[in-house]
């Protein structure tokens, strides 16, 4: 691969360049942002990629998701997008985990720089405590309706938690939609930011960009003095907190339990008892859903789709 164009760009330069060839990238959830992330930065020349994604290529990702086609229906996305992105930089070396994140395989985040691509709170808790004990700097990204938010953490900064004190979530994808021009947004500010950090280059805090009226914001954040996870409170990594799954016999379905929804968010799906109902996905306002799937995984799988 010839890096000459990308050298040549003001503050990059050879030895931006020689940087940027010397760092492991781990690159969570290959989804809309995921799949051009992915592309952004392998193409830009890093040394090694990890890609770790637990679901797989459905019909309704094509139109956002831009590493799948329809010949991959029902394949392990991890997979295909390392076969694309082996494709794409051949000099770059390319691994692959078709897990869910969690406690057990928190480690494959160990890199010199951690990409959230993920779309789910609770995993961003878990990148947020690994990444602060391990002193790897990440960055947040999100995609929904008009709206793209993307977030740098560098140890010593102002942490995810510091911004996002509780896993409280509003509409995802699922329900307020994504178009993929907005997740190629996302994706390129996400690099951005990845190429600063790389490069010891300032970064700028929350940046906030809105494709309906094009108001592009950079929010300033400092930490939190009650910050649980500056205070080295690790909850989610020590297991103290996240949702537990309990399968309900016979009928397919699945309890959750510790989910944090804000109702409100979805008073147009509300039904009987203040419950929300939206698809396979029963949702009681104590944090309770019931879910119809065939696994435990596939259940919050579906849960993190419609509430992150
Ligand atoms: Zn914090």
């Amino acid at each position: 691969m010839d890096y000459s164009r990308q050298e040549l760009v003001s503050g990059i330069g050879r030895d931006g360049q020689k940087s940027i060839s010397s760092k492991k990238v781990v690159l969570v959830g290959v989804g809309g942002i995921g799949c051009v992330s992915a592309q952004l930065i392998a193409r830009a020349g890093i040394r090694e990629l990890v890609v770790i994604d637990r679901d797989v290529v459905e019909v309704s990702n094509l139109q956002r998701q831009l590493m799948f086609c329809e010949a991959d229906i029902g394949r392990p996305k991890a997979e295909v997008a390392a076969a694309f992105l082996r494709k794409s930089n051949p000099d770059v070396c390319i691994s692959y985990f078709s897990e869910d994140l969690d406690l057990d395989n928190v480690h494959l985040l160990n890199g010199d720089l951690v990409l959230d691509c993920t779309d789910n709170m609770e995993v961003r808790y878990l990148i947020n405590d690994y990444c602060m004990k391990k002193s790897i700097p990440w960055v947040y990204s999100a995609a929904a309706g008009n709206s793209v938010s993307v977030f740098s953490i560098r140890p010593g900064g102002p942490c995810f938690r510091c911004v996002f004190p509780d896993s409280r979530s509003g509409g995802t994808c699922e329900v307020v939609g994504i178009t993929a021009h907005a997740v190629t947004v996302a994706a390129s500010l996400q690099v951005c930011e990845a190429f600063k950090l790389m490069l010891k280059s300032p970064t700028v805090g929350m940046i906030r960009f809105d494709l309906s009226g094009y108001v592009f914001s950079m929010i300033q954040v400092s930490k939190r003095g009650d910050c649980r996870t500056c205070d080295g409170k690790l909850d989610y990594l020590e297991g103290r907190t996240g949702s537990t799954a309990i399968k309900l016999c016979g009928r397919g379905m699945y309890q959750l339990k510790g989910l944090k929804v804000d109702i409100d968010d979805f008073r147009n799906r509300v039904i009987r008892g203040g419950c929300v109902s939206i698809d396979d996905v029963i949702v009681f306002p104590d944090g309770r859903a019931l879910v119809r799937a065939a696994s435990e995984a596939e259940a919050r799988s579906k849960c993190a789709r419609i509430f992150g």
